[in-house]
């Protein structure tokens, strides 16, 4: 089974367009997934979200023990109703809240207008041995605000190296980064919002914001090509999923985290105190 990283991974010559959204590429062969794959991949990411979780922990302890610097970030951008928030919650249903920390970037409020755009970034990384989730990021900087021209394009065209710099220096630092793309079609977007407007439980995740941004499609399909193409380095990778098909997504966002882990392979730390001697200290208190 080739690494889902390498299938799905941004590369200089990757062209957005040409990427099927209803594809499924990576996705272990018929056998395996059978006649129903929303049910498969259901199984599935719960049983990869359990590896997640003992990661996770192991992660969590070594830093408690100052042994580890290592932390993860999922980053997900997506157009609207590309899935983020689904994806989050499939792919951590296993995890410990309690080591996690998800963020979520809407448009700056003022004082974070005050300074440079990867300013709130840095604030909200996580810590050591935590698990981070960023629903949309310092790429909206070139994203929304190249769309709308929020700066110019002398400012915005600066940031692509800016955000590359940042990055390197992060994972350097021990963050190591899986930037997640989640591929809809305009089609799809149509009816995920039409279904936002149909059912009364659905009403409140519609905003009409998204029908100017809509408008724009064309646009944010050209802007997320080359902050994908410019910011895909050997230090922090994109990947585009396919996100048309749920069951799909869910799957191989899970996969990559999962390969993602298995590579940083995080260990319980050695107690630093003898335990025989404390078990035989307990016993004999009574
Ligand atoms: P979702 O991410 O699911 O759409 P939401 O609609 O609840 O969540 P909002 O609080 O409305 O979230 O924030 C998302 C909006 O903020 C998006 O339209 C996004 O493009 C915009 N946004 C994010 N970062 C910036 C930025 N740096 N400058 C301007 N707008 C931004
Ligand atoms: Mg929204």
């Amino acid at each position: 089974m080739p690494d889902l990283r390498d299938i799905l991974r941004v590369r200089p010559d990757t062209r957005l367009a040409e990427i099927d959204p209803r594809g499924t590429p990576g996705l272990p062969g018929g056998k395996t997934v059978g006649k129903d794959p929303k049910r498969w991949s259901k199984t599935e990411v719960a049983a990869i979200s359990q590896e997640l979780a003992g990661y996770q922990e192991r992660m969590f302890a070594s830093a408690k023990e100052g042994a580890t610097d290592k932390r993860v970030l999922l980053l997900l951008q997506a157009m609207d109703c590309g899935g983020k928030d689904g994806t989050v919650r499939n792919v951590t249903q296993g995890m410990s809240p309690a080591g996690m920390t998800a963020v979520s970037f809407g448009p700056p409020s003022e004082e974070e207008r005050r300074h440079d755009f990867l300013w709130r970034v840095r604030r909200a990384l996580p810590a050591p041995g935590y698990v981070g989730i960023f629903n949309r990021s310092q790429y909206e900087d070139v994203l929304i605000v190249r769309v709308h021209d929020l700066v110019g394009e002398d400012v915005w065209s600066q940031r692509y190296d800016a955000i590359n710099e940042f990055e390197a220096e992060q994972a350097a630092g021990g963050l190591t980064m899986v930037k997640v793309m989640l591929h809809i079609s305009k089609g799809e977007q149509k009816q995920r919002l039409l279904d936002r407007l149909d059912d009364p439980a659905k009403n409140w995740k519609y905003n009409p914001g998204d029908l100017t941004e809509r408008a724009r499609w064309d646009d944010y399909q050209q802007a997320y090509q080359d902050a994908l193409t410019r910011c895909s380095t050997a230090a922090a990778p994109w990947h585009v999923v396919p996100a048309d098909r749920k069951w799909y997504r869910n799957w191989a966002v899970a996969t990559l985290l999962r390969e993602t882990f298995a590579d940083l392979d995080p260990r319980y730390p050695a107690p630093d105190f003898d335990v025989d001697a404390e078990r035989a200290k307990l016993l004999a208190a009574g």
